[in-house]
């Protein structure tokens, strides 16, 4: 039985020294500013927290639970298990609910995020994949979204990844108007907003009220966004290069376990190639898995179901044979 595997030596497979070429689509030189200018201004901006006086529990409590709320549950439970690969289903007021959460995360729409990571899939550590790091780790974690590739053209991907979100209203109209980027620039509004009220009200000086919007604006959206940026790459990037494999694929794809505790379960990356529409990422009881954890609940309260469980026979098939 899969389950039965431990890593070992066997398993261990170090970086592999394989590499590939960047895709062929790729325009060299060319840049997609509006994204290199998003991620070199938020890089900038979360270097403020340096600043003593732009710190508060309350900032760093919403950093702390907004990697949960914004990236767990919009990024991994929404975005990839749910809309990628339709894991679980979920009522449509909820599921619509948790796209605008993984919306809030900057990582772009429902529909170009789902249409990039099925290609992933079809074509991983190929050089048709839109971010292997066989490429160059660099490519793989970043600068494949900043730099133009043709095959990316949206229409053409939404055309053959992402027909069945765009069927829908409510990702459709997301596309319209950079909806997407004023979600975020509203949440910029709310966070500073609400802060700035609070420590009007609590202190009575107008002075601290901007202290607190500020110091919860920075922490909890600006280093929130980067740190769950960063989380969310490292997947692409980490996780097909170092770590252990439970099972022979054809790609590159590791488990992680640094990746694996700080993505809340999305790490256990050659699990989850193993077995793309499983819900469930971590496939030993050791694998810890918040992102699944967080779907079996919403199933016993009955607001998941259908939820694509660990195919345990095919998982003894694949499972990696030691010696
Ligand atoms: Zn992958
Ligand atoms: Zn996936």
């Amino acid at each position: 039985m899969a389950s039965a595997v431990e890593p070992s030596a066997a398993s261990m497979t170090p970086y592999t020294t394989h590499r590939i070429p960047y895709p062929s689509t790729l325009v060299k030189g060319r840049f997609i500013w509006p994204y290199a200018g998003a991620f070199i201004v938020y890089h900038s901006l979360a270097l403020l927290v340096v600043i003593p006086w732009l710190f508060s529990w309350a900032g760093l409590v919403l950093f702390l639970t907004g990697f949960y709320v914004f990236g767990t549950l919009g990024i991994n439970l929404c975005y990839h298990r749910l809309l990628t690969h339709y894991g679980f289903k979920c009522p449509k007021w909820l599921e619509h609910t948790l796209a605008i959460l993984g919306v809030c995360c900057l990582q772009d729409t429902p529909a170009r995020w789902v249409a990039v990571h099925r290609r992933h899939h079809q074509h991983s550590d190929e050089q048709e994949d839109p971010h292997s790091p066989l490429a160059s780790f660099f490519w793989g974690h970043m600068a494949w979204l900043y730099h133009v590739n043709t095959e990316m053209e949206r229409r053409e991907l939404y055309e053959r990844y992402s027909k069945d979100l765009m069927a829908d209203r409510f990702y459709k109209n997301l596309e319209r108007r950079l909806v997407w980027v004023w979600i975020n620039l509203a949440q910029w509004m709310v966070y500073y907003t609400v802060g700035f009220f609070a420590g009007w009200a609590m202190t009575g000086s107008p002075m601290a009220g901007v202290q607190l919007g500020l110091s919860v604006w920075l922490w909890g959206v600006i280093l929130r966004t980067v740190g769950v940026w960063h989380i969310t790459w490292s997947i692409n990037s980490v996780t097909h290069m170092w770590g252990y494999r439970n099972y022979e694929t054809d790609e590159n794809s590791k488990n992680n376990i640094l990746i694996g505790i700080l993505s809340n379960g999305e790490g256990w990356h050659n699990n989850h190639h193993a077995q793309p529409r499983c819900a469930s990422h971590g496939h030993k009881w050791w694998e810890l898995d918040v992102t699944w954890i967080s779907i079996w609940l919403l199933k016993k309260v009955g607001l998941a179901w259908d939820v694509v469980e660990i195919n345990r026979k095919m998982a003894a098939k694949q499972s990696v044979k030691e010696y």
